[in-house]
């Protein structure tokens, strides 16, 4: 088991599907996604062609019944990994409302259970420099960011963060959003402090009809600066923790005006990393990051030595299969 895990690390791109259970009140509806092992998952689908299935295959499938410590054992050794200095991504894909926001912070009332990828891989980061204290000496900082309309605001501003700030790739301490506030934090409690600082942030300016969190690509990232206290030797590491945009199609009804606009921007974003990933995952030497913000910001941790985990997330509803279908095959195509 152990040796599967370390040659599953050896990819620096693993795809995880986790497949959200029914809602409450949704108990009886029918599920064309099954689950049928550790790596696969089957859908079924009727057409006027009779009954089909379709198989596909990851690094490891969540069904609707795994816990949130179960998603978070797989996670564990990337954070191990920023740690010893390299850059990580993780993100969650997936239409809104198929567990995006579950996955990497938790449902809306937080217990030691439900706490998401981001608090734990926090509060793992915080063990494990404890652990190392007396070899190597940690400085550990944070940032918080939102991608609204190809905008980049920093949502850890006290000032409202309405300022639009500009990604520099390459920097010298690998802070590539100099002008978003950076934070220091000592404990996972000034995490979860800054965390919801920027869900209050990022909240602003949506209404009940337009859910902004939905539209808009959220990233925590985690800078990590190592010193070794015999050599004197200076290690860096990163870690995003990105919350994407719903990757939904457009009612064709509501594709005017505003809403047009930002599912252009996400449509076109969230195709810029499928094809940055795909162009990764295939060893292609020329690697399309200049065409979205989102890409722009993460060039430096997709790639080389960095490490990437996406977790797709799949609404089990028959009437998301169309959507279902277009999340697997993003899947496809990045892993
Ligand atoms: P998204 O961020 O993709 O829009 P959410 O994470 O907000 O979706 O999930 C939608 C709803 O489903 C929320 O009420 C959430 O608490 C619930 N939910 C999502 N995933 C799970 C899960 N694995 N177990 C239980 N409830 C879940
Ligand atoms: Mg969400």
């Amino acid at each position: 088991k152990l040796y599967n895990q370390v040659q599953d690390l050896k990819g620096n791109i693993r795809v995880y599907c986790r497949i959200r259970p029914f809602l409450p009140g949704q108990a009886n509806r029918l599920n064309p996604v099954e689950d049928v092992d550790e790596r696969t998952i089957e859908i079924s689908a009727t057409s006027k062609n009779g009954k089909g299935k379709k198989s596909f295959t990851f690094n490891k499938v969540f069904g609707p019944s795994a816990k949130q410590e179960e998603v978070f054992a797989d996670t564990q050794p990337l954070i191990r990994s920023v740690l010893d200095g390299y850059n990580v991504c993780i993100f969650a894909y997936g239409q809104t409302g198929s567990g995006k926001t579950h996955t990497m912070t938790g449902p809306k009332e937080l217990t030691q259970e439900s706490m998401g990828v981001n608090y734990r891989a926090l509060n793992d980061l915080f063990l494990i420099t404890e652990q190392r204290k007396d070899t190597i000496s940690y400085d550990i900082s944070v940032q918080m960011i939102e991608i609204y309309n190809e905008q980049v605001r920093d949502l850890l501003a006290t000032d409202g963060g309405n300022k639009k700030l500009e990604i520099r790739n390459n920097t010298a301490n690998g802070i590539n959003v100099p002008n978003a506030n950076l934070q220091t934090v000592k404990s996972p409690l000034d995490v979860i402090n800054l965390m919801n600082l920027g869900h209050k942030n990022r909240a602003v300016g949506s209404t009940a009809m337009n859910d902004r969190s939905s539209r808009s690509h959220s990233c925590l990232t985690v800078h990590v600066q190592g010193r070794d206290l015999t050599s004197g030797a200076v290690l860096r590491g990163c870690m995003h923790l990105v919350d994407l945009a719903g990757s939904e199609r457009l009612d064709k009804t509501e594709a005017v005006g505003d809403r047009l606009k930002e599912a252009q921007h996400i449509n076109k974003s969230l195709s810029a990393l499928g094809d940055v990933i795909a162009s990764l995952a295939q060893k292609q030497t020329h690697v399309p990051y200049r065409n979205s913000k989102l890409t722009q910001l993460l060039q430096d941790s997709l790639g080389g030595q960095a490490k990437t985990l996406m977790f797709v997330h799949i609404s089990p509803e028959y009437d998301a299969l169309g959507e279902t279908l277009s999340t697997l095959k993003f899947a496809e195509r990045v892993s």
